[in-house]
């Protein structure tokens, strides 16, 4: 009995002992843009490169023209996730709507990349209410189906309000990038309409480098960090 009760208590000490212990106590930022590739992407890729920081684009289907950006982004060491081919949120429909676009999206990451990616961030976030509009407790079961299936989905704890309104003053974007938080997952956005979004972007880095955050990407993340509650 005593002989079961101290391998226990080594078990215990050791499994404590192996993990390190700044782990939890380190600092990540993962910064994340949605809704491109724009003709901004190439804007913000440099401001990264400048800062050599990385970021995930949850990218749509909206910019043919633009595609290639997916494809450099990518080449810089960005994770690249789906968003969604129209964002349209009819979508939300039924769930083979759902899957319909985003295979549409797969397909042009795959184009550009080589590869297809697994991480994805759903129109309006897994919290949105705009989906009841069009199926009751659809946002239920695509969180649940998109698992099993195999991917991540992502939301957001920090809101930079970018997409507040067109051309949000970039002193406002910053303070409202700023947070305390441990582990921060920050939404910003990649579109034509969000210019000063590329203006706020250093300043937004500069911060968290100051604070002692790292960056990363959300292919990075654990599979249940980030998400929101889901409202229908
Ligand atoms: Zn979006």
């Amino acid at each position: 009995m005593m002989k079961k009760l101290l391998v226990a208590l080594l078990t215990v000490f050791l499994m404590a002992s192996s993990v390190p212990v700044n782990a939890a106590s380190k600092k990540v930022i993962y910064l994340t843009f949605d809704d491109g590739p724009s003709k901004q992407t190439p804007k913000i890729l440099k401001v990264l490169k400048k800062y050599n920081v990385k970021a995930t684009f949850f990218v749509i289907g909206a910019r043919p023209k633009c595609y290639k950006y997916i494809g450099q982004a990518y080449k810089q060491g960005h994770c690249i996730a789906a968003h969604s081919y129209t964002h349209n949120y009819n979508i939300y429909k039924s769930q083979s709507k759902f899957y319909k676009d985003l295979g549409k999206i797969e397909k042009v990451i795959k184009k550009q990349t080589g590869k297809t990616s697994k991480v994805i961030r759903f129109p309006g976030g897994s919290s949105n209410t705009i989906s009841r509009k069009y199926k009751k407790h659809i946002m239920k079961k695509l969180t649940k189906s998109v698992m099993k299936k195999g991917y991540r989905y992502y939301d957001w704890n920090v809101d930079s309000t970018d997409a507040s309104g067109n051309n949000v003053k970039a002193s406002k974007i910053v303070k409202r990038s700023k947070s305390k938080k441990k582990k921060i997952c920050l939404l910003m956005h990649d579109a034509v309409t969000k210019k000063t979004t590329v203006k706020a972007l250093p300043k937004v880095i500069k911060y968290y480098k100051k604070k002692g955050y790292t960056f990363k990407t959300l292919d990075q993340a654990g599979k249940n960090e980030f998400h929101h509650y889901v409202n229908n």
